[in-house]
């Protein structure tokens, strides 16, 4: 089984750990750059953005975070983490990591109803639709060529999308008791999705 690291500087992280234990992978919560050395495959959890950019720059992760992940490394960003590998982002702050090539909007489903939960169908995943999760979601507006769209809105929009090695979805699936996505994530770490 893979060892699978989740950055814990800020954010959902424990949920994941909780998550991925329920898989019964090994589970490694990074706090330091030299900790990615151990790993398999990485989640950037949800939380907030800017501050996991702040503190991914004080804890000097960004250069390394981008080698590794440009040279395979598995990488699943779940809504601020999807931000924050990003290539581009409509917002001003924060400065994403410019990794996986589609376009972001934070907070994209407006200010007053700003979460809301919806049963989605993912070709990839068996079974019923995914309950997904969604709070002061980003959404997607732009995927380049490399980029397959998992699943969409009904209107249209990604909310989960992957581009080689790297996963992202806009909603919370460590929120649900579905490891379906977590365990399609593993998949991907060991090169059988
Ligand atoms: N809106 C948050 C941000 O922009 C992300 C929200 C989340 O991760 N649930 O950072």
């Amino acid at each position: 089984m893979p060892t699978v690291g989740v950055l814990a500087i800020q954010g959902d992280f424990q949920e994941h750990r909780q998550m991925l234990e329920k898989l019964g992978v090994e589970v490694s919560e990074i706090r330091l750059p030299h900790q990615l050395d151990d790993i398999d495959g990485l989640i950037i959890p949800g939380g907030e953005s800017t501050t996991i950019a702040q503190l991914i720059d004080i804890y000097h992760f960004r250069d390394v975070l981008k080698e590794k992940i440009k040279g395979g490394l598995p990488v699943w960003g779940t809504c601020a983490g999807m931000i924050i590998i990003s290539n581009r982002l409509t917002d001003h702050r924060p400065e994403p990591l410019h990794l996986m090539d589609i376009e972001v909007s934070r907070n994209a489903f407006g200010r007053q109803v700003d979460s809301f939960e919806a049963d989605i169908q993912f070709d990839e995943i068996d079974g019923p639709p995914f309950h997904c999760v969604f709070i002061r979601a980003p959404g997607v507006n732009k995927t380049g060529a490399g980029v397959k769209v998992l699943a969409h809105l009904d209107d249209g929009r990604p909310i989960a999308v992957r581009q080689g090695n790297m996963l992202a979805t806009s909603f919370h699936p460590e929120l649900t008791d579905d490891t379906r996505i977590h365990g399609l994530f593993v998949k991907i770490i060991q090169g059988s999705a």
